[in-house]
């Protein structure tokens, strides 16, 4: 019989999400509302279902393996040489291949915990050591949901390679601000890559959030990830990017490239959406809108919702999160539920949101009745 690595037998075995077409169907509503990937709720630009059209007509071709038209319009996007950026299929592939690029078996990858859920799991296919380093509270008082950038700092030792530092953070929606991550930077050993994961960047709106590509000039040990999937509204398309302020570190990247593995729809929808950015900022105001008033509207139901700065909320409810997620299911609204430690709500449309306050409503009715 053959087997699998260690490592991979004991990787969790995947869970695909609940599609909300068949959670409509046995419930028996008409429609059900999904906020638990994170996507926008808007459907592509029109330009980028044009553009799709085109390349479809010469899907018999294979992909540009260089994707040479989107990376130059990405390096002329944010003013760094095309060597300095490097595409792959969404940014998940990117970590992995930083993983793989970077961490030899015995070598280590630092981050923050609770945070992206995919960082643990690409250590450990890589044979590295995941140090984990608890999120501290972001409000006196509150529940520990912002990044401990100084004890993270402190877990950096000679081992470790990459760290990863999510901002804002997956799933809390909390962000570290310019001067802390500036003295973070400033403390790591220059051997060792801060890759700053900014997949809901364009749903910052405190000032004092640092745009990572701009903190990352004169910082050769720095990189920064950012996605099509989320603002730009190509979850289905795969297609995400690295920024690295030293080109060897986007060339060790563009090494472990599966070849062609973004794909020739996803590069044209790329830089058709990138034409397109000012209606993308448009939906983008509107989101971070809808995130206010989604957070004003819990806050007032005297929950305690976390600092967003993303296109999610954060409800850190402790145990009851499961159970939580469970009886908004019952009611038609899919949520992100983290098992003992809280719920994670994309933002939806205006409706969508109402959906999900009322089945909210409905929950907390009934269990204080109880
Ligand atoms: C969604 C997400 C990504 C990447 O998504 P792709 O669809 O693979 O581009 C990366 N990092 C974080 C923190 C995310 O939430």
């Amino acid at each position: 019989m053959v087997s699998a690595r260690p490592a991979v037998q004991e990787l969790p075995a995947y869970r695909p999400g609940r599609n909300p077409a068949d959670l409509a169907r046995e419930i028996g509503v008409a429609r059900a509302v999904k906020l638990a990937s994170n996507e926008v709720a808007f459907p592509p630009l029109p330009a980028v279902v044009e553009a799709l059209a085109a390349a479809a007509a010469e899907a018999n071709r294979y992909p540009d393996n260089g994707a040479v038209v989107l990376t130059s319009a990405l390096a002329q996007r944010y003013g760094v040489d095309p060597a300095q950026v490097v595409t792959g299929c969404g940014a998940v592939m990117l970590c992995q291949q930083l993983a793989q690029s970077f961490n030899d078996p015995g070598t280590s990858i630092a981050f923050a915990w609770r945070s992206f859920e995919m960082y643990p799991l690409l250590a450990r296919v890589a044979g590295a050591r995941a140090v984990q380093v608890p999120l501290a509270p972001g409000r006196p008082g509150g529940p520990a949901d912002t990044h401990d950038l100084e004890a993270l700092a402190a877990a950096v030792d000679d081992t470790t390679r990459v760290v990863f530092v999510c901002n804002p953070n997956n799933p809390t929606g909390t962000a570290v601000r310019r001067a802390e991550l500036e003295r973070f930077l400033d403390t790591v050993p220059a051997d060792t890559l801060v890759v700053l994961d900014e997949a809901y960047r364009e749903f910052v709106t405190d000032a004092d959030v640092p745009d990572g590509i701009e903190l990352m000039r004169g910082r050769p040990n720095v990189a920064v990830l950012r996605t099509f999937s989320k603002a730009w509204g190509l979850a289905g398309l795969r297609v995400g990017y690295l920024v690295a302020e030293d080109p060897a570190v986007a060339d060790a990247v563009r090494k472990t490239h599966v070849p062609f593995s973004v794909s020739s729809l996803a590069q044209a929808a790329a830089v058709a959406a990138l034409a397109s950015e000012d209606e993308v900022r448009r939906r983008c105001a509107a989101v971070t809108a809808e995130r206010d008033r989604l957070t004003s509207a819990l806050r007032e139901r005297g929950l305690d919702v976390s600092d967003s700065q993303a296109n999610f909320v954060w409800l850190a409810v402790g145990e009851e999160a499961a159970g939580l997620a469970a009886a908004l299911e019952q009611r038609a609204v899919i949520t992100r539920p983290f098992a003992g430690e809280g719920i994670r709500v994309t933002v939806g449309t205006p409706e969508e949101d109402d959906a999900f306050l009322a089945a909210l409503d409905e929950v907390r009715s009934v269990t204080i009745a109880r």
